[in-house]
């Protein structure tokens, strides 16, 4: 069998054949790989596999092969954050999801490739080197999941979960052809996820359909008193599959179609957007005036907060350690050769906002920001039941085109950052495609309002093929 295949297809090929038979099947095509999209392949994947046909196929994802990115802890498989700093950390516990997935029936694949501690939007400062674009090989994938959505869009593994402080699920799964949900804050535990800027991410699922997005939702939703921030919700996530926008309104943000947008992306949100008047929705512009502040205001709550969380990284307890003659010395030496160049640019910036002096400057300034942004989406949403912009303003751009302009791959971030300033909950999914490659369509939901925008991708993919299309490099 051919690695792409949505949940259900999968289900029936264990039926018929084996989940050792289908596992095995995803590692050969891992092995003859090109893309550089996993970190670790687990080497127990076949045996829990034969173990899950012994005990019959219970449970929802009983046998559903899944890749998981490497800031996610796994019980005895190695995480490293793509981070020389981590090498050689094998979590002793499983995080929260992962409890979840196993108890599902899930066979982990594998970790995938990031940018390093998540900190980018190409994937490119993985100490594994980048991940390659299944539809252009000499493109990047996004990030910072970039593994996350390379694996699926190249039918190395079905199904996927990535986190998103800023765009990082629905950025690959944009540049990839892929679907990408950042649920809302709280939806997802995060316990185990290793944080970069906890007060912004969430761990999300990626998948080649909306109908697999609401099944992995279903499994790794829910509260968990582990994390101090999950919050107990009812949603039944696959309820809310049917393919019905009437009546449904629709917001339309200019100032996500701003300066710097590609006309090929453009124009084909609109098409989407029409697409949906002729479904039965109607759509409206409407403005967020703070947007143009959010950039700004996310970067600099992103970073304080990764120079704090990163501090714990010192070669005392795990990871890299280089020794030294007193602890200071062992732990600069450490950090100093363990962090890549774009994490320490972050936890030197990170720092310097919070310094005194310049906290108010900055920090709490762009809390302030982070207010009015996530106002905006207030206001909106009292007039709408979601709002619809490109995922990404351009498709995937060349390896190292932006690589030594950390300004030009912050800037990327402009349509994605909001929604976490925000906390809203957002879906990518493919909405056509220039040159060849995909271009990714954002619908923007309410707080707690997963339904409204499941529904509204599951019908415009139910109406549309580019989720059909398969890259034919890596066929
Ligand atoms: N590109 C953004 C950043 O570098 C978002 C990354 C993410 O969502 N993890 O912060």
């Amino acid at each position: 069998m051919t690695g792409w295949a949505n949940i259900l297809q999968i289900k029936e090929k264990i039926a018929e054949r084996s989940a050792e038979e289908v596992t095995a099947s995803y590692l050969e095509r891992i092995k003859k790989s090109r893309i550089n999209a996993y970190t670790t392949v687990w080497e127990g994947a076949i045996d829990k596999a034969r173990e899950i046909d012994e005990q019959g196929h219970n449970g929802p994802l009983a046998g559903i092969p899944i890749a998981i990115k490497d800031n996610i802890s796994t019980k005895g498989i190695s995480t490293t954050c793509s981070s020389k700093i981590l090498q050689g950390y094998v979590p002793p516990y499983d995080a929260h999801i992962i409890e979840r997935l196993k108890d599902a029936g899930a066979i982990i694949l594998g970790k995938t490739n990031m940018d390093e501690f998540a900190m980018g939007t190409s994937t490119e400062s993985s100490c594994y080197g980048p991940t390659l674009n299944p539809w252009d090989m000499e493109r990047v994938p996004g990030g910072s999941s970039g593994g996350s959505a390379a694996v699926v869009a190249a039918g190395e593994a079905p199904i996927s979960v990535g986190s998103d402080t800023g765009g990082s699920v629905r950025c690959p799964a944009a540049f990839c052809g892929v679907v990408g949900l950042k649920p809302t804050y709280g939806t997802i535990s995060r316990y185990g996820l290793i944080s970069y800027a906890n007060s912004l991410e969430q761990i999300g699922p990626l998948a080649t359909c909306v109908s697999d997005i609401a099944t992995l939702m279903d499994v790794i939703g829910g509260h968990d008193a582990r994390d101090s921030t999950s919050i107990k919700t009812e949603t039944v996530y696959k309820d809310a599959l049917a393919d019905d926008v009437s009546g449904l309104k629709i917001g339309v943000p200019a100032e996500y179609f701003g300066a710097g947008i590609d006309p090929a992306v453009e124009n084909s949100v609109w098409d989407a957007i029409q697409l949906f008047e002729e479904m039965g929705a109607s759509w409206e512009q409407v403005s967020l005036p703070h947007t143009s502040y959010a950039l700004a205001a996310y970067y600099i709550i992103a970073m304080s907060e990764a120079s704090s969380n990163l501090a714990r990284f010192d070669g005392t307890r795990y990871g890299y350690r280089n020794e030294g003659e007193n602890w200071h010395v062992m732990a600069s030496r450490t950090r100093a050769e363990g962090f890549g160049a774009e994490v320490k640019r972050r936890i030197l910036l990170g720092t310097y906002a919070l310094s005194a002096g310049y906290h108010d400057k900055y920090y709490l300034k762009a809390l302030k920001v982070r207010t009015l942004v996530k106002q905006d989406f207030d206001l909106a949403f009292k007039e709408f039941d979601c709002l619809i912009t490109p995922t990404m303003p351009t498709p995937a751009f060349k390896l190292g085109e932006k690589v030594e302009d950390p300004l030009a791959l912050y800037l990327a971030d402009v349509n994605t950052v909001p929604i976490n300033l925000a906390g809203v909950p957002s879906i990518s999914l493919p909405c056509g495609f220039t040159d060849g490659l995909p271009i990714g369509l954002q619908i923007i939901g309410k707080h707690f309002d997963e339904a409204t925008i499941l529904k509204a991708a599951y019908s415009f993919e139910q109406n549309t093929e580019h989720h059909t299309r398969r890259p034919a490099e890596v066929a």
